[in-house]
């Protein structure tokens, strides 16, 4: 093929395919535009996990009626003039793309009023081209409406992935700039139903909002100020927060880096915990303008910047709980019976049977079989002990899978599991049964919806199947004979909830016997 420039059209969707990747990345230049645009109240709807729409409305500035034309053309903005407003830019936006791209990409309908003017402007845009542009009643402020997102590119509606995991990309940005705002309102609607309301408020309350109250109080402070800039923040201790969750902050603006990654990494032990960090520095020491959605940005001196961050977090204070003590998670001991077990333990072997001898048998116990009778016990006799979880663990379902929750809210929690409402197919669980690592206990609570709700297990069964340990999986040796001695005191030791055999086992007189190891005929090589 001849070398030949691109038509127009093409040229936009590509550009648009570097902002616009899912309908998060809409939510989040929308957002931009916003807090752009002065406004001190932000509000998302979301519909269809954002493929139906993504509609954000602000109180900021609105557009001259003049100027709407201009904003949706490529490299139009208001924010900066000349390449040194580049370096010293303190606006979100400044590449005057995310309103082009989104438009090449959707159906938009936009409607503004300026403080002046005493109509507002709607404008429509289908795959870029204006439709029509009138006078129309609005309040100030912007109101921006993505329908029907890569309708015309299904090459890219293609690899959007499942509604929940849209619904959790949107909840990370909506968080992300809610926790940097905290001064602003801001609320989220998912399917039209509120997710979060926010008012305004401190710093420590919005986290609160965020992560409830808990994670909150259990927060360590930190703060660190040098020439480099300032560095402060909010941690909670990996123990508490089996997953690594990092939320950067650089002039307000929520961002990956790198340096500040491994300042977090290196100095906070542990693979886990939360750190909410924000930094702060003279805009011409940073690069925001590396990465088409700028999420991204690199620091002039690197070294300066880890530093300043390791510092900060090497100073933080102990958390409020540690002085009053703790507000959560307390611990379960895991069968306090006095050991009265007859097994006696000799190993586990292939990581999926307990090797044990008793009453002259030699028995291959299957872990995993053996601890889901275990639990399946403990379900029937009763509510399982619950772990409260210092950081409630955000789950997205299905609709169907909400609706299930909603009918079953008794049932879960006499499993253990309290579930609380978050949004239309969003659930926070605030409790989860002892016996289910926290780390875990997202995917296994969406595994047992699946099994009870599809596949009709009952639920002690389906819950204990998932929470026992599996085969493959290396025990300590503590593990091994705390889980032989409960399974050695169940009702009924023979099968798993399934009614599949624990074990088998080998009588070792039968054994005695297919070796000719009878009385009379191998006496001399008896120990003495
Ligand atoms: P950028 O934010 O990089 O300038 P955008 O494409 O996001 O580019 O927006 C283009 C221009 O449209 C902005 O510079 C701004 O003047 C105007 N604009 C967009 N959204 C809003 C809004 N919510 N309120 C006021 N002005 C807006
Ligand atoms: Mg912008």
């Amino acid at each position: 093929m001849a070398i030949h420039i691109l038509p127009p059209d093409l040229q936009q969707k590509i550009a648009a395919g570097e902002i616009v990747e899912r309908p998060a990345s809409v939510v989040k230049e929308l957002i931009e535009n916003a807090l752009d645009a002065a406004a001190d109240f932000v509000r998302v709807e979301i519909q269809e996990g954002g493929r139906r729409l993504v509609k954000v409305t602000d109180n900021g500035v609105g557009i001259a009626a003049n100027d709407i034309r201009l904003a949706c053309e490529r490299f139009a903005t208001s924010k900066i003039a000349s390449e040194n407003d580049l370096y010293t830019v303190r606006t979100f936006g400044f590449r005057g793309e995310a309103l082009p791209s989104i438009a090449s990409v959707s159906r938009l309908r936009l409607l503004t009023r300026e403080r002046s003017a005493l109509l507002g402007i709607e404008a429509r845009f289908e795959g870029g081209k204006l439709l029509s542009l009138q006078e129309a009643g609005a309040s100030l402020g912007t109101t921006v409406e993505v329908w029907d997102l890569f309708y015309n590119t299904p090459a890219r509606r293609q690899f959007l992935r499942s509604l929940r995991t849209e619904y959790g990309h949107i909840l990370g940005v909506f968080t992300r700039f809610a926790l940097a705002f905290p001064e602003k309102s801001f609320s989220l609607f998912f399917d039209g139903r509120d997710v979060y309301a926010f008012q305004p408020s401190s710093v420590q309350e919005r986290i609160a909002a965020c992560f409830g109250r808990e994670a909150a109080a259990s927060l360590a402070e930190c703060e660190n100020s040098g020439i480099a800039g300032r560095a402060w923040g909010f941690v909670l201790a990996a123990e508490e927060v089996w997953r690594r969750r990092y939320y950067f902050f650089v002039n307000r603006r929520p961002v990956r880096n790198r340096t500040l990654y491994r300042a977090v990494r290196d100095a906070l032990p542990g693979e886990g915990g939360m750190v909410i960090l924000f930094v702060e520095v003279p805009p011409s020491h940073v690069d925001v303008n590396i990465h088409p959605a700028k999420t991204e940005v690199r620091f002039r001196d690197d070294l300066a910047i880890y530093d300043l961050v390791r510092g900060a977090l090497q100073r933080r204070t102990l958390p409020s709980w540690w002085q009053t003590g703790r507000v959560a998670e307390q611990e379960v001991p895991y069968g306090t019976e006095e050991p009265t077990n007859k097994f006696s333990l000799i190993g586990q072997i292939e990581n999926t049977f307990l090797l044990t001898l008793a009453d002259g048998h030699l028995y291959l116990v299957d872990q995993h079989a053996a601890e889901e009778r275990v639990l399946y016990e403990r379900l029937q006799n009763g509510p399982v002990q619950r772990r409260q979880l210092i950081a409630p663990q955000v789950v997205t379902l299905s609709v169907e899978e909400r609706t299930f929750v909603d009918d079953h809210q008794e049932e879960l929690a006499a499993c253990g599991f309290i579930v609380d409402p978050f949004g239309p197919q969003v659930v926070a669980l605030r409790a989860i049964p002892e016996f289910v690592e926290p780390k875990e206990s997202a995917l296994i609570f969406t595994r047992f919806l699946t099994r009870v709700r599809l596949q009709k297990e009952e639920f002690a069964q389906a819950l204990a199947c998932l929470g026992a340990v599996k085969a493959g999986q290396a025990l300590p040796r503590e593990s091994q004979a705390q889980l032989l001695q409960q399974w050695s005191q169940v009702a009924n030791p023979h099968a798993c909830a399934h009614n599949r055999p624990v074990y088998f086992r080998l009588s070792l007189d039968e054994v005695r016997r297919k070796v000719g190891r009878t009385g009379l005929s191998c006496e001399f090589d008896k120990a003495p």
